[in-house]
């Protein structure tokens, strides 16, 4: 499958926080295709092995995790209550369309309702809508006819909008975040097929990221590698009003090499390796300006007696909203990148 169509049936696949099935048997079949091995965990981590001449295990991580939110009432009317899980900015949300995932795996629809300008003072415009006040509404009328649709407390649910190409290269999708990253490790997972690595190289597709980094936490300990690389979605900030480090990285300019985040401070031997090797290759590549966000790397570096663990990112507009933007030229900056440090790693770990 080539690239965009991959980036197009991930981001549309449903996989929510620890609802991770179906974008799980989407990837579990592609990966099974190339790997020597392929077994999903307690948690619901996919990891897929590809031995190497040695068993020192460089791991490569993507999460499959998107937020979303958790059905947490019913109100006799048929509105449904929710919680959030990971991190929502509550302006964005009304009036957004909704899926709803059932128990049984079917999808039901609704909107994120909110009142229409008429009905608001001056003072309520102004305002953000607050978190607690929202409610979905699927047109069921009752909580009979909520429990006709299949829909129950516990439901897991995501906003709605498809996969859409731009023009020259732009894309725009629901779930980038990190689905580019999980697009990248197949990409590089599907390079191998036919060559031995030096390294052996565990491919884990993680759950719960967007919770706190869970999923990385487990896999980590059980790949125990010496070496991984965080492969992400991360924020581009390159709009109108935004100036310098605030960009954090920008469309069209490759993909981004991690210094140091919210949850880890990348050993400075990781980030010259990576710029080592783009630069022999002509491969392009910018530095993420330090001090936002965090990614699995945060996790995986602190597993059992400490990993050396970098983060290579495809920057994105608007991630954490409905739909985030970005261009293809930094999805295939970050496949070429990831896969030209697997061919080296070895030297890195002696
Ligand atoms: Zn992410």
């Amino acid at each position: 499958m080539e690239t965009l169509a991959l980036l197009e049936t991930l981001s549309n696949a449903f996989g929510v926080s620890g609802f991770e099935d179906d974008v799980r048997d989407v990837i579990r079949p592609l990966a099974a295709a190339v790997a020597d091995e392929v077994r999903t965990d307690v948690l619901g981590n996919l990891i897929a092995t590809r031995r190497g001449r040695s068993p020192r295990t460089l791991m490569l991580d993507a999460h499959m995790d998107e937020i979303g939110f958790i059905i947490n009432h019913v109100e006799d009317t048929g509105f449904l209550r929710f919680a959030t899980i990971g991190g929502w900015d509550a302006r964005v949300l009304p009036a957004q369309a909704v899926t709803i995932r059932t128990r049984d795996g079917a999808f039901a629809r609704g909107v994120i309702g909110t009142l229409p300008p008429h009905l608001l003072s001056a003072d309520e415009r102004a305002k953000p809508i607050p978190l607690e006040s929202l409610f979905i509404d699927i047109g069921a009328g009752s909580a009979v006819g909520v429990a006709e649709r299949g829909i129950r407390v516990g439901d897991p649910a995501t906003l709605a909008y498809p996969f859409q190409t731009l023009p020259d290269g732009y894309a725009l999708g629901k779930a980038l975040d990190d689905r580019v990253g999980c697009t990248v490790l197949l990409q590089v997972l599907r390079a191998l097929a036919g060559r031995t690595p030096e390294l052996t190289v565990a491919c884990n597709f993680a759950v719960c990221e967007e919770v706190g980094l869970r999923g990385a936490r487990t896999a980590a300990y059980q790949i125990d590698p010496v070496l991984a690389l965080a492969l992400e979605g991360t924020v581009a900030a390159d709009v109108p009003g935004v100036s310098g480090a605030r960009q954090v990285t920008r469309l069209g300019h490759g993909p981004a090499i991690s210094l140091a985040d919210r949850s880890t401070i990348v050993r400075p031997q990781i980030v010259r390796a990576l710029e080592r090797i783009a630069e022999s290759r002509g491969l392009p590549y910018q530095l993420k300006a330090p001090g936002y966000g965090g990614t699995d790397a945060g996790a995986i570096h602190l597993s059992r007696g400490g990993v050396l663990a970098g983060g290579v990112s495809v920057p994105c507009r608007y991630i954490h909203t409905p739909l985030s933007l970005l261009h293809l030229s930094d999805v295939e900056g970050a496949i070429g990148l990831v896969e030209a440090f697997v061919e080296e790693a070895h030297t890195l770990v002696g």
